[in-house]
Order: structure tokens, then C-alpha cells, then sequence
């Protein structure tokens, strides 16, 4: 059963991950973007953490919320938006949910999942944080419970898959097959949010 605290430890773990690969975020979005991933997530990932500590919740729909529109308006780029809807979505399924039991938690995700590709207008293969989260909810739906293991080896495989697509969305996408070879930096991003979930869960 997911509680508020693991929710609130669930951020914080991916904080610290966003905070230590703050240059190396940027640094692949300089690659095949404009080279502010990192400092867009740290900065709102930052701000998430000191938003959540600070005020108490009674459900993980309500922090899951502030996350959202933490992320919607600290972050920026075409990333804030998209994390953003992901934790709106995850919260609204959430709502008015006292126990949050296995099968609540991978439905949100999914629903997570389907609102971060309306909003940017992508599927799977196109180079975008999409191929960490469409693969995660498949995962999750395969397993009969939390697994932490198959978690963070499926975010991580994911995340290094994308070094060998080509980019059709996103400023990546500009340049063609010169994004083959380089690691989508929304999709290490989500890594980190996942394998902070992994860590959480365990
Ligand atoms: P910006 O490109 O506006 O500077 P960021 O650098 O913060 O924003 O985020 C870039 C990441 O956003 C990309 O690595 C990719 O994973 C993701 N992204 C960009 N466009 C889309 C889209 N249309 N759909 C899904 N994800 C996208
Ligand atoms: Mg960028
Ligand atoms: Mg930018």
C-alpha cells in the first residue's frame, strides 16, 4: 500500500538523483538540444521538496497534486508541462482514494502515461521520455505487485535504449539521425524518477 510518506520519500530520492546528475542532465540535453535539462529539473524537483516538507496531507492525491503544479509552473521547457500533466494525472486518478493498493497505483501511471502523450503529442519510439513510461506501465501491468528489482532494470534498459533512435519530437528532433547515439535526456530523467521509486518501494 502506497501512504503519503512514500510519496514524500519518492520525491526526495528522485531530487537527490536530479540534483547529483544536474550537469550530466544538461550536458546530453547541450547534445541534441539547448542544454537546460538539468538545471529545469533540479530547479523544480528542488522546489517540490521544500513545497511537500512543509505541508501536511491527509492523501497521496493531494501531494501528488502539488507536485503536479509544482512542476507545471517552476520548470519550463516542454519537459515541466509534460512531468507536470504526469503527476496531474496521477493525482486525479488517486482522488478520494484512502488505501492506494497495487492495482490504483499502475492504473494512475498508466493514466500518467496517457496524459504525457496527449500532451506532447508522441508514442512510443520517437526518442521522448514516452520510451521510459510506456515501457514502466506495461511492466507494472505484467507484475502482480510492487517488484522493485524489474522496475528499475526495465526504467534503466528503457533509458538506454533511446541512445538508438532517432528523434521525431521535442528539439532533438531537429536534428534527424544526428540524435542516434545520444541518450534522450527526459527519458535518464524519468530513469531517475523510477529507480527512486524502486529504492522507495523496496
Ligand atoms: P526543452 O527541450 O524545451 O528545453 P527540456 O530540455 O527540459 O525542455 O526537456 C527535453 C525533454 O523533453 C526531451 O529529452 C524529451 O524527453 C522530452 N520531450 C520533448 N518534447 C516532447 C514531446 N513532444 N513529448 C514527450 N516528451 C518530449
Ligand atoms: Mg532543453
Ligand atoms: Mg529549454
Amino acid at each position: 500500500e502506497l501512504q503519503v510518506n512514500h510519496v514524500i520519500t519518492w520525491m526526495e530520492k528522485s531530487n537527490e538523483k536530479i540534483q547529483t546528475n544536474k550537469d550530466f542532465l544538461s550536458a546530453l540535453d547541450r547534445a541534441i538540444g539547448d542544454g537546460d535539462h538539468g538545471i529545469n529539473m533540479a530547479r523544480g524537483f528542488n522546489e517540490v521538496v521544500t513545497k511537500i516538507k512543509e505541508t501536511d496531507y491527509s492523501t497521496v492525491s493531494d501531494v501528488l497534486k502539488d507536485v503536479s503544479m509544482t512542476l507545471l509552473s517552476k520548470v519550463g521547457g516542454a519537459s515541466g508541462p509534460l512531468y507536470g500533466t504526469a503527476f496531474l494525472k496521477m493525482s486525479t486518478s488517486l482522488k478520494g482514494r484512502e488505501k492506494i493498493d497495487y492495482s490504483l497505483f499502475v492504473n494512475a501511471v498508466s493514466e500518467a502515461l496517457n496524459g504525457i502523450k496527449m500532451r506532447g503529442k508522441a508514442s512510443t519510439g520517437e526518442k521522448t521520455l514516452v520510451d521510459v513510461w510506456e515501457p514502466i506501465v506495461e511492466q507494472l501491468q505484467k507484475d502482480s505487485d510492487f517488484e522493485a528489482v524489474t522496475i528499475e532494470t526495465t526504467a534503466k534498459n528503457s533509458m538506454e535504449a533511446t541512445k538508438a533512435i532517432e528523434a521525431k519530437k521535442g528539439r532533438a528532433a531537429y536534428l534527424g539521425e544526428r540524435s542516434v547515439g545520444h541518450l534522450d535526456p527526459g527519458s535518464v530523467s524519468s530513469y531517475y524518477i523510477f529507480s527512486a521509486l524502486s529504492e522507495v518501494i523496496k
